[in-house]
C-alpha cells in the first residue's frame, strides 16, 4: 500500500501527530496507516487556502471548467485504482464501488458546466440592478465513512466551480480515496486550492470553531451536525448541513409485490443500509403484509455476502464495529418487543464486519428499530389498515430526508408523497439521485441543498449591484 500524506498548500507532508490505522471491514484488521495532521497544519492549510483564493477568485469561469473537467478524466481514468482503495476502506463490493467513482466523474463534470450568469433585476432609465454571485472564501468539507468519494465530490467541486478555495477532512474510517482525491484536483489546480487533512477525533470541531474558514458543508449524523453548528456560530460560518435520514416508504393497497419487491430491496439495503437516503420503514398494508416479507426474503437469500474484492460478491461488511454492534442492539430490541426475524439477525462468525441483510415483521412506531436511524442492512416492516395513519406515522418521525410512495395509481400515489414532510418524495423508487436535482432534508434531516444550480449557488455570496444613473438634461 502507497505511502499517505496530508495534502497542505500543495505539498505532500507527514501528519505532524501519530499516524492511525485505516480497517478494512472484510477481515477487521488494519491494512494501511494515515497520517494525522496536527491542529497547527489544519492552521496551515486553511492559511494556504485563504492565500490561494486572492487569485483563485478571479480566474476565469471557463477556466475553472476546464480546470474541473480535467479533473474528471482522471477520476476516470484512474478508476479501478479508486474503486478498489474504496472497497479496502469501505467494505463495499468492487461493482459498486466502481458506481460511486462513476458518479465522482458524473458530478465533477456536472459541476464544471454549471454557470453562475449575472442577473439583471431591473433596468430604467435613472438605475440598473444587478445581482451577481461571488465566492465566499474558504470553504470546509467534512465527510463520513458511507460513499466517502462520492460525497467528498458533491463537497468540493461545486465549492472549487463557485471559485473558493478547499480545506476537505474525510472521516479518519475512510481517509485514503480522499486524499487520492486530493492527488488527482492538485495536478490540475494552483497550489492552495485544495487542501485535505486526516485526522482522528476532536479535529472536526477545530474546523467547526476555525475563525478564518467561511463556510462548512457537512454531511454525517444529526448529532454530529449539531456540533457543528455550535462551533460555527463562532463566525457565523454558512452551513450546509446533510445529516441523518429516517425515511419512511409507504405500499399503496393492490401494489404489485413481484415487480416492485427487488426495487425495494434495492433502495432498503443499498450500500448495505449504510446509505443517508436509503428506505429504512417500510409500510404495507394488511392486504399485503405477508406477501411482501415472503417476497423481501427471498431476494435477502439470494445476496452473495463476502470481501467486496471476491468478484461473485454484491453484500459486503458494515463499514465498522460501531455500526455493527447498532444493528445488533435494535435488532434485540426489536425481538425483545415480540418482532419476527424472518431473515439474517445475527452477525456472521468470521472475521470482519459481516450482517447478513435482515427482514423483520411484527414492529412497529415506538420501537426502536423503527424510530432510529438503522444505518445498516434491517428492514423493519409495519403494517397499517388506513392509509392517513400510514402517511400520519411516517411524518412523526423527527427526520425528513426523503420518503416514497408506491402504487400502481400513479395519481393517488403522486397525491400522498407530496403530502409527506422530507426534503424528497419519491414515487415508485426512493434513494434515486443525479446532480441536477437539488437535495437536501427538512427537520433534523439538516438544511441547505447541495446539487444542481441551487447546490452551486449555495457556495456562493450575492451581492446587489445597484447603479444610479446620471439624470439627464
Ligand atoms: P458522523 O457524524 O459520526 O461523522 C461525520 C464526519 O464528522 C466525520 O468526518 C467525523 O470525523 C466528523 N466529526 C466527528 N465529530 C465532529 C465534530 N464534533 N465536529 C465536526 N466534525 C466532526 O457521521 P458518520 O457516522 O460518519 O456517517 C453516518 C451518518 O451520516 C448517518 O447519520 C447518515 O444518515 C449521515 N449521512 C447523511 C447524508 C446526507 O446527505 N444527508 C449522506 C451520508 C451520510
Amino acid at each position: 500500500m502507497d505511502d499517505f500524506q496530508i495534502l497542505i498548500n500543495g505539498q505532500w507532508v507527514a501528519g505532524a501527530e501519530d499516524s492511525f490505522d485505516v480497517i478494512n471491514p472484510s477481515t477487521g484488521s488494519a491494512f494501511a496507516q494515515c497520517p494525522a495532521a496536527s491542529l497547527s497544519q489544519l492552521d496551515q492549510a486553511v492559511e494556504a487556502a485563504a492565500q490561494a483564493f486572492n487569485s483563485w477568485r478571479h480566474s476565469t469561469h471557463e477556466d475553472r471548467c476546464q480546470r474541473l473537467l480535467r479533473i474528471a478524466d482522471d477520476l476516470e481514468q484512474e478508476a479501478e485504482t479508486l474503486a478498489r482503495l474504496i472497497v479496502l476502506e469501505q467494505g463495499k463490493p468492487m461493482a459498486l464501488a466502481l458506481s460511486e467513482v462513476m458518479g465522482a466523474v458524473a458530478w465533477t463534470r456536472y459541476s464544471a458546466q454549471l454557470q453562475l450568469p449575472v442577473e439583471l433585476v431591473e433596468e430604467t432609465p435613472t438605475q440598473r440592478i444587478e445581482l451577481h454571485r461571488k465566492p465566499l472564501g474558504v470553504v470546509a468539507s467534512i465527510t463520513p465513512w458511507n460513499w466517502p468519494l462520492m460525497i467528498a465530490v458533491w463537497h468540493i467541486m461545486p465549492a472549487l466551480r463557485a471559485g473558493n478555495c478547499v480545506v476537505s477532512k474525510p472521516s479518519s474510517l475512510t481517509p485514503l480515496s480522499t486524499l487520492q482525491l486530493g492527488r488527482i484536483i492538485a495536478r490540475h489546480v494552483p497550489a492552495g486550492v485544495i487542501n485535505v487533512v486526516t485526522a482522528g477525533g476532536g479535529f472536526g470541531y477545530a474546523i467547526a470553531r476555525h475563525p478564518d474558514i467561511h463556510k462548512i458543508v457537512f454531511t454525517g449524523s444529526t448529532a454530529t451536525g449539531q456540533s457543528v453548528m455550535r462551533g460555527a456560530s463562532s463566525n457565523l460560518k454558512r452551513l450546509t448541513l446533510e445529516l441523518g435520514g429516517n425515511d419512511a416508504a409507504i405500499v399503496l393497497p393492490g401494489t404489485p409485490v413481484e415487480q416492485v419487491a427487488q426495487d425495494i430491496f434495492q433502495a432498503a439495503f443499498l450500500n448495505m443500509g449504510q446509505t443517508c437516503a436509503a428506505l429504512k420503514r417500510l409500510y404495507v398494508h394488511e392486504s399485503q403484509y405477508q406477501a411482501f416479507a415472503d417476497a423481501l426474503v427471498v431476494i435477502a437469500e439470494r445476496q452473495v455476502i463476502g470481501d467486496g474484492l471476491e468478484p461473485e460478491v454484491n453484500f459486503g461488511p458494515l463499514q465498522n464495529l460501531e455500526q455493527l454492534e447498532l444493528v445488533e442492539a435494535l435488532v434485540a430490541d426489536a425481538r425483545a418487543q415480540g418482532g419476527q426475524v424472518l431473515c439474517g439477525g445475527a452477525r456472521l462468525p468470521r472475521p470482519g464486519f459481516f450482517y447478513p441483510p435482515t427482514i423483520v415483521t411484527g414492529v412497529t412506531d415506538g420501537q426502536r428499530l423503527v424510530d432510529e436511524e438503522q444505518f445498516g442492512p434491517v428492514l423493519p416492516l409495519i403494517v397499517y389498515h388506513d392509509i392517513e395513519d400510514a402517511l400520519r406515522r411516517a411524518n412523526a418521525s423527527e427526520m425528513g430526508l426523503g420518503g416514497s410512495v408506491w402504487g400502481a395509481d400513479l395519481e393517488q400515489a403522486q397525491a400522498l408523497a407530496s403530502r409527506l414532510e422530507s426534503g424528497v418524495a419519491w414515487v415508485n423508487c426512493h434513494a434515486q439521485i443525479q446532480p441536477n436535482t437539488p437535495f437536501g432534508g427538512w427537520k433534523s434531516s439538516g438544511f441547505g441543498v447541495e446539487f444542481g444550480l441551487e447546490g452551486l449557488l449555495e457556495c456562493t455570496a450575492q451581492q446587489l449591484l445597484f447603479v444610479r444613473k446620471p439624470e439627464s438634461e
